[in-house]
């Protein structure tokens, strides 16, 4: 199904800059060595292939994207009114970088594909929205606990989730504890998810290196700052590598090309409750145009499973979560989806 957006159809591959931006993208990410080729490199390499949106246009069948994009200050030529607000629930979309081609400011903005379900209302074609105009809704399907889940989604592969690895240790979530997913195309279909990835393709201008860097800024829970105690934003690679955690530790900047880079991963979320997510853009303009920055705040609202709700004492609704579990069991197991998903 083609597109309804020319940006979304873009290929990396067909980007000019494309090879010279994977070089700088290892400067940036591995801290300046161009000599060795380590996993990171080869990860972000990968990353900047945007390999599961081709994939969800071509399986799923529908275009999503939510831009979120990252405001700034005096911006604001660039900045349009949103034209739509509300829950994101299900499509595409992705956070966008702007770029209005003067000043040294980054705009921001939630780029919505067409199909994304946004206030209850399907997309018939791309939209845009304010970042704090749109809830991005983590439903209680996509609890999917930190285990190894073999009939869970991967990127479309029915090879199942494996999270028990030290490397989700910064998820903030204990072994087997709960652990709410939003991941590639297929999972966002198969746990009814939005699809959301990062993007700076609607930044113009001419970059050096050609090279948006986005990184991770403050991150509140219900209004909080992480402490010892409350929900845990992180955000992974689609391998399973971990980029940002809101409780520290390693921050890998992730690398998007202006006017093309487009990337999805795996971004988790430790409990039920409000997360307000601050992403950092940073750029080089060529010449003497000197540095760009900005930064943009989204929100995130995970909701507690149904079964979690009967605990706290809804029999009613304890009943549904049942029902509910069998059937999502059994849609996991089947394998024939995941195929056909891909
Ligand atoms: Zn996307």
């Amino acid at each position: 199904m083609p597109a309804a957006n020319g940006l979304a159809e873009r290929s990396l591959d067909q980007n000019p800059a494309y090879g010279m931006l994977l070089q700088y993208s290892c400067v940036i990410v591995i801290g300046g060595s161009l000599t060795t080729k380590t996993p990171k490199e080869m990860l972000m390499n990968k990353l900047l292939q945007d390999e599961s949106c081709e994939g969800s246009r071509l399986a799923c069948g529908f275009v999503c994207g939510i831009v979120l994009a990252i405001a700034v200050g005096s911006a604001p030529a660039t900045a349009r009114a949103g034209a739509v607000h509300g829950p994101w629930t299900l499509g595409h979309g992705d956070l966008s970088v702007t770029y209005s081609g003067t000043g040294t400011s980054f705009g921001s903005e939630v780029h919505l594909h067409s199909g994304a379900v946004v206030d209850g209302e399907v997309l018939t074609a791309d939209d845009h929205g304010e970042p704090d105009e749109i809830q991005i809704v983590v439903p209680g399907s996509a609890n999917l606990k930190r285990i190894d889940n073999p009939s869970g989604y991967f990127e479309g592969a029915a090879e199942g989730y494996n999270f028990t690895g030290t490397e989700f240790n910064a998820t903030g979530a204990a072994v087997g504890g709960n652990l709410w997913v939003l991941g590639g195309s297929a999972d966002a279909a198969h746990y009814g998810t939005p699809f959301v990835g990062l993007s700076a393709e609607e930044v113009t201008g001419t970059w050096n290196p050609n090279s948006i860097s986005l990184t991770l800024g403050t991150v509140t829970f219900d209004g909080s700052a992480y402490g010892t105690t409350g929900g845990v934003f992180s955000f992974y690679s689609e391998e399973g590598d971990p980029m940002w955690s809101s409780i520290g530790g390693t921050q890998l900047p992730v690398s998007l090309v202006p006017g093309a880079g487009h990337m999805h991963g795996l971004m988790f979320f430790s409990q039920p409750g409000t997360y307000q997510v601050t992403l950092l853009a940073s750029g080089l303009l060529a010449g003497e145009g000197g540095p760009v920055t900005g930064s943009a705040v989204y929100t995130f609202q995970v909701v507690p499973e149904p079964s979690s709700i009967a605990l706290a004492g809804l029999g009613a609704a304890g009943a549904l979560a049942a029902g509910w579990r069998r059937r999502r069991r059994a849609a996991g197991e089947n394998s024939a989806f995941a195929e056909a998903a891909r």
